[in-house]
């Protein structure tokens, strides 16, 4: 079996972040990642605007050149791509982690879908947008109910419903409604959530005070047909016609991947994982977390300008060792 100092799970942009700094060191280490390399931006919606301008996405200090201030899908694709052609990263693509066992004082045994290795120290960086909270209603698994959103074209001149008043939702109304989608959103709460794009808020709440998009608030979607819909509002149950549902309910950490690696959570709905602020080393020694899958089911806590300190914090601890 191949043998590392280090493997970092996830190859994403923090995943990428811990890379560089473990290359600084000279330390022998391999990233492996289940997809594309940045496999959730890859996912994204193929017209979304970061709400992060160009140099608060930069890792291992390389400049993000960018026109507009602040970046899209495109522009990051091209800036991480080119960040793994100047440090040429030891990184196995489309290759999925499935178990971290610790074996040992000093050795874990990491074993993915193709083959098996040895490492003194593992990072988990997995991110937290691999699996869609489900609404748990009847109909959810009609094929025309989507956890994510791309682009508008098959949505245009037919009716949708989008759930849910967070980024993702928002931005998917919008940008549909303005393809031609005639669109109802069912929003559990009475408002806008606070953290949507302070340009795209507005843009909703106008749209949606002067009718152009429909929005049920204080209203949950009760089953899904076929043809139709059924909302419980606070004027009592009603029944639109629909084509789409676009339920961006928001996305969740592998919590049991997390917990099968032996790392504690938080008894709360939170899920918190138990690790060491100073050091992201889990109740498991040798083993840390990085990037946005630290923050449990709190997935807006991290994000890629306040944790990509997380690659210095864990290569200086495992080389103070
Ligand atoms: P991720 O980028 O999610 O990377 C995790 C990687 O791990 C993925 O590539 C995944 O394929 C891989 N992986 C998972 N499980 C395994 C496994 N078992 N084996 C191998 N590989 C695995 N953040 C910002 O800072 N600014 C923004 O403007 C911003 N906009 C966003 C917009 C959208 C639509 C979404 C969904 C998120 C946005 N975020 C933004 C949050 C953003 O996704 C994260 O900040 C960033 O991607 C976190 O990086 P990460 O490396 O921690 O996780």
């Amino acid at each position: 079996t191949e043998q590392y100092d280090l493997i970092i799970v996830g190859g994403g942009p923090i995943g990428l972040a811990c890379a560089i700094e473990a290359q600084k060191k000279n330390l022998s280490y391999l990233i492996i990642e289940k997809g594309a390399i940045v496999n959730s931006i890859f996912n994204y919606p193929l017209y979304m605007t970061f709400f992060s301008t160009a140099e608060r996405l930069e890792i291992g200090g390389i400049p993000f050149n960018c026109l507009p201030p602040k970046p899209g899908r495109q522009e990051a694709l091209e800036y991480y791509r080119n960040i793994h052609r100047y440090f040429n990263f030891s990184i196995h693509l489309f290759e999925r982690v499935t178990e971290i066992i610790k074996e040992g004082v000093e050795s874990f045994k990491v074993s993915t879908d193709k083959k098996v290795y040895q490492s003194k120290n593992v990072i988990i960086a997995t991110g937290f947008y691999d699996i869609p909270i489900k609404m748990e209603v009847k109909g959810e698994e009609l094929p025309k109910v989507r956890h994510y959103y791309k682009e508008a074209h098959e949505y245009a001149f037919r009716n949708i419903l989008v759930v849910g008043a967070n980024n993702s939702s928002v931005d998917a109304a919008l940008e549909c409604w303005r393809k031609g989608a005639n669109v109802t959103m069912v929003i559990r709460k009475n408002e806008i959530n606070n953290r949507v794009k302070y340009w795209a808020k507005p843009d909703i709440e106008n749209r949606i005070s002067e009718g152009s998009i429909k929005a049920c608030f204080e209203s949950n979607i009760t089953e899904i047909k076929e043809n139709t819909v059924e909302i419980e509002t606070p004027n009592g149950k009603v029944t639109i016609e629909n084509d789409f549902v676009l339920a961006l309910t928001g996305y969740k950490p592998d919590l049991a991947f997390l917990r099968n690696a032996g790392i504690q959570l938080s008894e709360d709905a939170l899920k918190t994982p138990t690790y060491n602020p100073e050091t992201m080393e889990t109740n498991v020694k040798g083993l840390f977390l990085a990037g946005v899958v630290c923050g449990g089911m709190h997935t807006h806590k991290w994000f890629i300008e306040n944790s990509r300190v997380h690659a210095n914090l864990i290569i200086d601890s495992i080389t103070a060792k």
